[in-house]
């Protein structure tokens, strides 16, 4: 099938549940994210803060682009200018630069937190402790230039559905203690980011209101090999 037509098949399933598609469009060419863009998929996923920077110039000004990866502090001031929400907060120390660079470009920046739920020690994020910790801190409640919005996480890259599902489920909970806890006066704390091809139909399943999909809708991606060009030597 199409890139056409897996994203309108995506889409149709997906906003029945009332949750957002995100187009994962990393790696992926101009060509391909047009494709979708042009039967009406407006959210595009990047992972990569150069690639990001890049296609945001190149392509339509009405997309709405997500940051999905892993961010590093000293990167933030190159998508601050037009980012719509960064999904991998993962420390205080980010949130705090977050907050500077949405402030140089008098903007507020919609944040998830990234929360640690795999079995797997190599996934970034912060331990369920960790972010009530940062939610607490002094640090956290002076910044007014972030909004965190939800949060995101990355289940066990595993067949078993059984513990796939034990993870979301747990973060739905930890979720709705945290919208108790501190954010009971704002409708904006709503987001689940949870769910990518393999497991989109679990996390819907439990709560998630944001799926993540890449290679579902572009097919499998094309790892890039750089060469310099040695031919005029
Ligand atoms: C690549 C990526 C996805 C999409 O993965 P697919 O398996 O291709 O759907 C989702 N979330 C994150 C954070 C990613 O890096």
């Amino acid at each position: 099938m199409s890139i056409a037509d897996n994203l309108k098949q995506y889409k149709s399933e997906v906003e029945t549940d009332g949750v957002k598609l995100i187009a994962v469009s990393k790696t992926q060419t101009n060509e391909a994210i047009l494709e979708a863009y042009n039967v009406g998929q407006r959210i595009f996923g990047e992972n990569h803060v150069q690639e990001l920077v890049d296609k945001q110039a190149q392509l339509p000004q009405d997309i709405e682009w997500h940051m999905i990866g892993h961010l590093q502090s000293n990167k933030v001031k190159y998508i601050a200018p037009f980012v719509s929400l960064i999904h991998g907060v993962d420390s205080l120390k980010l949130l705090q630069e977050i907050n500077k660079q949405a402030a140089k470009n008098k903007r507020v920046i919609d944040c998830l937190l990234q929360i640690y739920i795999a079995e797997e020690e190599t996934k970034f994020g912060l331990g369920y402790d960790e972010a009530i910790e940062l939610l607490r801190s002094e640090e956290y409640e002076a910044l007014k230039n972030i909004r965190i919005v939800g949060l995101m996480a990355i289940a066990t890259n595993t067949k078993n559905e059984k513990q796939i599902t034990i993870e979301f489920k747990e973060l739905q909970v930890f979720f709705e203690g945290l919208k108790a806890s501190f954010f009971s006066k704002d409708d904006t704390f709503k987001e689940i980011s949870t769910g990518m091809s393999a497991d989109y139909k679990l996390a819907i399943e439990e709560g998630s209101t944001m799926v993540r999909i890449g290679s579902g809708i572009f097919g499998k991606r094309i790892i890039k090999h750089f060469k310099a060009d040695v031919s005029a030597n």
